[in-house]
């Protein structure tokens, strides 16, 4: 296995009209697998494509292992390469299609190639397909040939490019759980490609979240979740998504007091050490998550009305007048009437703020306390 260096690799099409890929350099470890999640169109596939030698980086630099392979054929790189379409020869059977890359990428004999498809094909538990073809398979069988093809070239680097979609909900999470199994037993180094945040959540060592060609953020998925670097992370990764409210920010004795219109006023004590950085923020971007909003008996929660209670099994989501789209995801237990006034609550340590204009977090964890304006 090898790790793989993206350096400042940059895709333009339309004689530079359109930057797919944005000078993105991210560095996967041995055996580690990284998801590249964003919206669609925001250059995960030819970034994956330009790894597998697929697309020719308008610039930067693609490292496998430690060796440049900008300029190697996508044949000569050892990489292997699952689609969302299987991308299975039809008139092959599941053996065929298994042993046609063993013969390209190696000079294995045939009862070599056959003892491997064998091996593989037990350890996928498709043995008894092998005869079969493609036609005669259901999508998740499909699905796994094309995994086990990959799998019996032993290449340094696997890529994926959104294997599951044509999957159905319950197929899609006990193959992610597949995939992850033989990751590790396999000790793979990996990057799979999806626009779904929850399957990159639970899938990947580590996210790379991209937006626009450019890589926003990246980190384990806990570390992404508790601490997004701009609105647009906070946005998208957790489901339902992270509420966002317009504040202004006004430094008083007691802290960092945050005012939304004449709904609310939140005062952050500052008693972490978290401090707003930017010495003349005046407006903001709130951002609560969805659980971390409590139903509260204490005065000083926020006042507003229930429009909407929704239930999703364990939980309701419970849809507040606080703004277009402000969720509350709380117990069962918790049913208020539509209509009916509650007071709601969050913790400090829950808050998260983006600046106005950027998008770019405005709270850091620190010694600095709280910049106090005249
Ligand atoms: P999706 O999830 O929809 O596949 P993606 O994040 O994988 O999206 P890409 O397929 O990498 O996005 O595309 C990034 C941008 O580059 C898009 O605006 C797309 O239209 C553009 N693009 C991709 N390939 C080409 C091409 N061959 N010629 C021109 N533009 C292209």
């Amino acid at each position: 296995m090898a790790t793989v260096t993206l350096d400042t690799l940059r895709k333009e099409f339309d004689s530079g009209r359109l930057v797919a890929v944005d000078d993105v350099s991210l560095e996967v470890g041995d055996g580690e697998l990284v998801t590249v999640v964003g919206p669609s169109g925001c250059g995960k596939s030819t970034t994956l494509r330009m790894i597998a030698g697929l697309e020719q980086p308008t610039s930067g630099q693609v490292r496998i292992g430690g060796e440049d392979v900008t300029d190697v054929h996508a044949r000569r790189r050892d990489v292997a390469m699952v689609f969302q379409n299987y991308a299975l020869y039809p008139h092959k059977t599941v053996r065929q299609n298994m042993a046609f890359g063993l013969r390209m990428s190696t000079n294995l004999g045939k009862d070599e190639r056959n003892e491997k498809v064998d091996e593989t094909a037990a350890m996928m538990g498709i043995g008894d397909l092998l005869d079969d073809e493609p036609g005669e398979l259901s999508g998740g069988q499909k699905q796994r040939v094309a995994l086990g093809r990959a799998i019996v070239r032993e290449p340094d680097v696997f890529l994926f490019d959104e294997p599951l979609s044509n999957l159905d909900a319950k197929l899609r999470t006990s193959m992610r759980t597949e995939i992850q199994r033989l990751q590790e037993q396999l000790g793979i180094t990996a990057i799979y490609v999806t626009h779904d945040q929850e399957e990159a959540m639970t899938m990947g060592d580590r996210l790379a979240i991209m937006n626009d060609g450019v890589l926003q953020q990246t980190g384990t998925p806990t570390d992404v979740y508790a601490a997004p670097n701009s609105e647009f992370v906070g946005g998208f990764v957790g489901s339902p998504s992270m509420n966002i409210l317009d504040v202004t920010v006004e430094e008083t004795g007691d802290g960092t007091m945050l005012t939304n219109g004449d709904r609310f006023t939140y005062t952050l004590g500052g008693d972490r050490g978290r401090h707003v950085t930017g010495a003349d923020v005046t407006s903001a971007r709130l951002g609560i998550r969805p659980e971390n909003v409590r139903v509260t008996d204490e005065r000083d929660g926020i006042e507003t009305s229930v429009e909407v209670v929704e239930p999703v099994g364990s939980d309701n989501y419970l849809y507040l007048d606080l703004g277009p789209e402000f969720i509350a995801r709380v117990d069962s237990g918790i049913e208020p009437a539509t209509g009916e006034e509650i007071r709601v609550t969050f913790d400090e340590n829950d808050v998260h703020l983006f600046d106005a204009g950027t998008g770019d977090a405005l709270l850091a964890e620190g010694e600095e306390p709280p910049i106090v304006t005249a």
